[in-house]
């Protein structure tokens, strides 16, 4: 029996018959005789220039699924559970789909491809424009003397309202010096009408600056009386006036206030975006928030210059720039040249940053010099410039053709102003006594680079937890007794390159594969770290499946656990002594996730359970804020993608929710957002607004099991049903918990139903039932109390006990 874990190994299953049926509409690749082994593809990884697809893989179950995830192939988040099998994605370029067909697993359906990532960035870069472009109009007709009644401030809203005895006046203004200028705007007030303006008091906006380009003042601060009319003298002297309106209140149910500000984002954000935006916001509220640069720089976007000569492997002589691509390697160029004429000697001549290799020939004239000839003489001609190697471990004995001049590159897109140093990962730390006193809650995105919108929903929620401490009451019990941290991209060189490179990168950039390997220039797309591997907890160092050992796998764990810095980084975050709870934020998929996150093959022996009083806890809080995301868009995060990471999706040996779980005791979820790693605006706009109420949920749980300790109590109502023989079945709950069921007599346990997560602001959902049934529950809170005591493991009897009938009147 081979080891499951070493590189490269797979296991064969035969594709059935029903499945292959079942999907004959798709491409179906043959498979190869179910028994015969298949020889491991040389190279799992991508080739360097090939961009890759999210493709389907049609699995007819769960083992297979395992001996999918054990290619190391690089899989999304999305794991379907389908009638005739599991259908998995796959991000892989076309010669890697080849190479899994080869080995006999079934593609599906292409469903994302590159030229959707370029739409993305197209769409992203117009946007910027449309607002850079408005800001110039603006500035030029402000500036334009001819123009009768311009302004040079504008106020686009001011809206009143109340919020619990609160008053409060939100204003947004635009300024046409707005993008270079950091001014703050003064809002002056009257009192009520026919007050004087400025009897009401003045507050001041802030500028709201999104990707780099300025889009409006804002902000909002109580006051004491309702204004009429509120005006803006700008830094100029320029005035703007505006009628006050009165803002629609929000729906009694919701538990943000009236006049809850949100909608923070307007695009995709790069990493050096990101950490621009929360150095802003902690500079606008010195008082509640500050910047924490984390103790490990990364490697750097950056890399060596390098070039692979020739074509055939044998013949092949990859060089590589001694210094980095920006500082002095690309500028290197070599070239092989054929001296035509016979006799000639291998030589190196270096001049400035050229390298000429003058060719051996033999009498007739021919080049005799192989590639191993070559490299020997480019390393001690030209050594203190490049390094030569032959090429993947090749003896180098092919005669090397002729080259012209080749420049070396580093190949790297990003604008110079993306750093090409070690860059340093920053965190926001939130809270009004940010001292450790606290219940910490840590939540952190792109750990995986591609993935774009996650680090959105981390800002946003920033900017409602600073922007409405102001004047939102509930937001400050938060802050006031919470201690946040938030670091929207701990993968900032991969996320760099995925804005700029490579759009499918999913891992750090460090080229960890030796010279007899993948390290040369044709193999850098495949480099890098999974940085959701190289924890400590039950990796793959420890023989849990679900990580690679080679080092172009997409799940690569590194060469050791927290081998790398980004990973060091989050393990000295965890390390904070009062974080309680995390948020580990992924996309896409729509799952909910905790741990156990791994398990080993071939027995699927699985890292610990959590306690039934733990595993109540967390269905309890996820419930929250499952019910939090929903009222967005209605969009439900479905139970059978709530749960145990490999129990709902797979095993990923070494992750960073079962580090901070396993060793450190943190509540570690994980959010798996949204539907495809760069949907189009709109969708990602949509899913930063619903996942960052459930981010904002999860702070409102951190708070409340920090003081609650009440055990809920449910009831049972029963009411007439229009079909002959039922009754209509509802629970109603003392506080937001969930409801476990069973309809057939049966203790209930966390096994059991769960009765509509949303039930408990929206009303629960109604079950109709045949007249008499028995029903059994229990209900249970986001701190994981109990109603009645009761232990939900089948062997409790303390549960409450109904029969669905009607009451007598
Ligand atoms: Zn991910």
């Amino acid at each position: 029996m081979p080891n499951p874990l070493s590189p490269g190994w797979r296991r064969r299953l035969p594709v059935p018959t029903a499945l292959a049926a079942a999907t004959a509409v798709m491409l179906l690749v043959s498979p190869a005789t179910a028994t015969t082994p298949v020889a491991p593809p040389a190279d799992t990884g991508p080739i360097a220039g090939e961009q890759a697809d999210v493709v389907q893989v049609l699995l007819d179950g769960t083992a297979e699924l395992d001996a999918l995830v054990a290619t190391g192939v690089d899989l999304d988040h999305h794991v379907e559970r389908t009638e005739s099998g599991v259908v998995a994605h796959a991000v892989v370029t076309p010669s890697e789909a080849r190479r899994l067909a080869a080995a006999g697993f079934t593609l599906g359906e292409v469903l994302y491809r590159p030229a959707d990532a370029r739409a993305r960035v197209a769409e992203r870069d117009a946007t910027i424009a449309e607002h850079a472009a408005e800001n110039r109009e603006f500035a030029a007709a402000a500036a334009d003397p001819t123009a009768p009644d311009v302004s040079d401030v504008k106020i686009i809203r001011a809206d009143y309202y109340t919020s619990g005895t609160s008053q409060i006046l939100s204003v947004e203004a635009k300024w046409a010096q707005g993008q270079t200028a950091a001014n703050t705007l003064t809002v002056e007030r009257d009192s009520g009408p026919g007050t004087a303006i400025g009897s009401g008091g003045t507050q001041t906006i802030s500028r709201f600056v999104d990707a780099g380009v300025y889009l409006y003042h804002r902000g909002a601060a109580t006051v004491t009386s309702r204004p009429e009319y509120v005006r803006i003298t700008s830094p100029t002297g320029d005035v703007a006036v505006a009628k006050v309106r009165e803002w629609l209140p929000t729906p009694e149910t919701s538990p943000e206030g009236p006049g809850y500000q949100k909608d923070f984002v307007t695009s995709y954000l790069t990493p050096t975006e990101l950490y621009a935006r929360i150095h802003e916001l902690a500079a606008q509220f010195p008082d509640l928030a500050e910047i924490v640069e984390l103790p490990y720089k990364t490697n750097g976007y950056r890399r060596h210059a390098q070039a692979v000569l020739g074509t055939a492997n044998a013949s092949r002589v990859a060089v590589d720039s001694l210094a980095w691509g920006h500082e002095g390697g690309n500028g290197i160029s070599v070239e092989l040249v054929n001296p035509g004429a016979g006799n000639a000697a291998l030589g190196v001549s270096v001049s400035g940053t050229h390298i000429r290799v003058n060719l051996a020939t033999d009498g007739a004239g021919t080049v005799t010099s192989t590639a191993a000839q070559v490299v020997a003489a480019l390393n001690s001609g030209a050594g203190s410039l490049v390094r030569a190697y032959t090429y993947r471990g090749s003896t180098g004995t092919g005669v090397v053709a002729p080259a012209a001049r080749t420049q070396l590159t580093d190949d790297l897109s990003a604008p110079a102003t993306v750093s090409r140093d070690p860059h340093p990962v920053y965190a926001i730390r939130i809270g009004k006594h940010r001292d450790g006193s606290k219940p910490g809650v840590l939540a952190y995105a792109q750990e995986h680079a591609r993935e774009w919108v996650p680090p959105l929903v981390t800002i946003e929620t920033a900017e409602r937890l600073l922007r409405n401490y102001g004047h939102d009451g509930r937001t400050r019990q938060l802050l006031n007794n919470l201690d946040i941290w938030i670091a929207p991209s701990i993968n900032p060189d991969g996320g760099h390159y995925s804005f700029y490179d490579f759009n499918s990168q999913r891992k750090n950039m460090t080229n960890h594969c030796p010279l007899t390997g993948a390290a040369d220039f044709l193999g850098r797309d495949s480099w890098g770290v999974d940085n959701n591997r190289n924890y400590t907890e039950y990796s793959l160092f420890d023989g849990y499946s679900g990580a690679s050992s080679s080092c172009t796998s997409g799940t690569y764990a590194g060469p050791s656990e927290l081998s790398e810095p980004e990973n060091r980084n989050l393990d000295w975050l965890a390390s904070r002594p009062n974080i309680k709870f995390s948020m580990n934020l992924h996309s896409s998929g729509n799952y909910f996730m905790w741990s156990p996150g791994a398990y080993a093959l071939p027995d699927r022996t699985s890292a610990p359970r959590p306690t039934l009083a733990q595993e109540s806890f967390f269905w309890g809080a996820s419930s929250r804020i499952l019910t939090a995301i929903k009222q967005h868009r209605n969009m439900a995060v479905t139970p059978a993608r709530t749960g145990p990471i490999s129990d709902v999706l797979y095993s990923a040996a070494g992750n960073s929710g079962d580090m901070l779980w396993y060793k450190y005791g943190i509540y570690a979820w994980n959010f798996e957002v949204g539907t495809s790693f760069q949907p189009d605006w709109e969708e990602a706009h949509a899913e930063t607004m619903e996942f960052s109420n459930g981010l904002v949920e999860l702070m409102r749980v951190a708070r409340d099991f920090d003081t609650d300790r009440q055990r809920p109590t449910s009831t049972l109502a029963v009411a007439p049903s229009s079909t002959a023989g039922m009754v209509n079945v509802t629970f109603d709950v003392s506080e937001p918990a969930s409801v476990f069921y069973t309809l057939d007599g049966a203790a209930p346990t966390y096994e059991s139903t769960l009765y509509g997560s949303a039930g408990v602001r929206e009303g629960g959902e109604t079950l109709t039932v045949p007249v008499g049934t028995t029903v059994n529950w229990f209900a249970v809170d986001a701190a994981g109390n109990v109603e009645k005591n009761y232990r939900p493991d089948g062997n409790g009897k303390n549960y409450r006990k109904g029969t669905a009938v009607l009451p007598t009147s």
